[in-house]
């Protein structure tokens, strides 16, 4: 039985793609790609920079410069990440580290690639078909306070997390204790800082709290680089809807983060039991458990490009359009959903979205316009300030 549904499927391939060559959407989808500026709001790739060489092609992850070129990534934000552990420990130094990884990237691939000092580099680099780096940071401990945001800011930064999964000294995190009732003082002045220099306020991963304070406090659009929606899948990362709200009231971005355990509810509840079992066999088996773990997470449920489409939708419905992108985190996820497996792949979510009825005008805004409505009024923020 097995044999004969292997040997119908080997002689459908050939109608399956003539069909998807054929299909009207799909050469349209094709198009909008070719003509659009993409901008990836949030990938891990300057963590993986530190292991390996993303110029090349590689069999794993998510990133390297060839997909990234096969896929039209026009600019991908290059998020600088410090761990926690190093918070207390030269987390300056960690920061520096990967940040002079980036750069020796850019200069090693100058015909290809360039640093995005300001929203028009993005459009240069769509000009010349190059691709263009917009650094950002997770976990904002290596500046140690805020008179080194100018520095940072002339070094590239662009946009600023200011905590990750564990409370810092700037802000209480989603995904761990409440320390400061949110932002704390000194995370207060990095924001009002952050607004002169024109660095975005990223809320991902802050807490409730701490993500209302911030956008509050900040007078550029406040950004969710790797955000899903609360009300379509009930776990801390996502956002509920007030938080959306109000992003959106200051003219904000939200890009949809593609980790499966955030867009769908089935995959949450299953990863859940995992990681409590990680925890038991951990005890047991010290580090192999991780193995264990690695192997039981092929059957876990599977998310699709459909619930990236989900997630678009609810965000389009409740605010608007010009308030959702993309925020992948790729290189920072360990599984992704079905067709969309790296940034070769974007294609395959436009066709999604215009199977859905999004206009080509509105697939633009989702996959890029809308971020760079955003660094531009923050690049118009830091010029009218002079904020030296
Ligand atoms: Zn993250």
């Amino acid at each position: 039985m097995k044999k004969i549904a292997t040997l119908l499927l080997i002689l459908l391939i050939p109608f399956l793609l003539f069909s998807q060559q054929t299909d009207p959407l799909w050469q349209k989808a094709e198009e909008i790609v070719k003509n659009s500026i993409i901008i990836d709001a949030h990938e891990d790739v300057p963590t993986t920079m530190l292991k390996e060489n993303v110029s090349v092609k590689r069999t794993k992850g998510h990133f390297d410069l060839p997909r990234a070129f096969l896929g039209g990534l026009t600019a991908p934000c290059f998020a600088i990440y410090t761990n926690h552990r190093y918070d207390n420990n030269h987390p300056a130094e960690q920061g520096l580290h990967a940040l002079e990884k980036v750069y020796e990237f850019a200069y090693q691939n100058k015909d290809r690639v360039l640093i995005a000092y300001s929203y028009k580099d993005i459009l240069r680099a769509k000009q010349q078909g190059k691709m263009a780096i917009i650094i950002t940071m997770e976990n904002s401990t290596p500046i140690e306070n805020p008179s080194q945001l100018l520095i940072w800011k002339r070094l590239g930064l662009r946009m600023a997390i200011l905590t990750h999964m564990k409370t810092n000294k700037y802000s209480d995190s989603s995904t761990d204790i409440e320390k400061w009732g949110g932002l704390s003082p000194e995370g207060k002045e990095m924001v009002k800082r952050m607004n002169e220099l024109g660095i975005l306020v990223d809320v991902s991963h802050l807490s409730d709290k701490a993500a209302a304070q911030a956008i509050e406090l900040t007078t550029l659009p406040p950004v969710a680089s790797h955000s899903c929606v609360r009300a379509l899948n009930n776990v801390a990362r996502n956002l509920p809807d007030d938080l959306i709200k109000a992003i959106a009231a200051k003219d904000g971005v939200i890009g949809i983060n593609f980790f499966p355990v955030f867009l769908s509810e089935k995959v949450s509840k299953e990863w859940e039991k995992l990681m409590s079992r990680y925890n038991e066999l951990r005890e047991k088996y010290g580090e192999n458990a991780r193995e264990i773990i690695r192997q039981e997470m092929k059957n876990l449920p599977k998310a699709t490009v459909k619930d990236v489409v989900r997630h678009i939708k609810y965000i389009s419905n409740l605010v608007g359009v010009e308030h959702v992108g993309l925020g992948s985190d790729f290189e920072g996820i360990s599984f992704t959903p079905e067709g969309l497996e790296d940034v070769a792949m974007f294609k395959n979510l436009v066709y999604e979205l215009l199977k859905e009825g999004f206009t080509e005008e509105q697939i633009k805004k989702i996959l890029g316009e809308n971020f760079l409505r955003v660094f531009k009024k923050a690049d118009e923020a830091y010029w009218k300030n002079n904020a030296f």
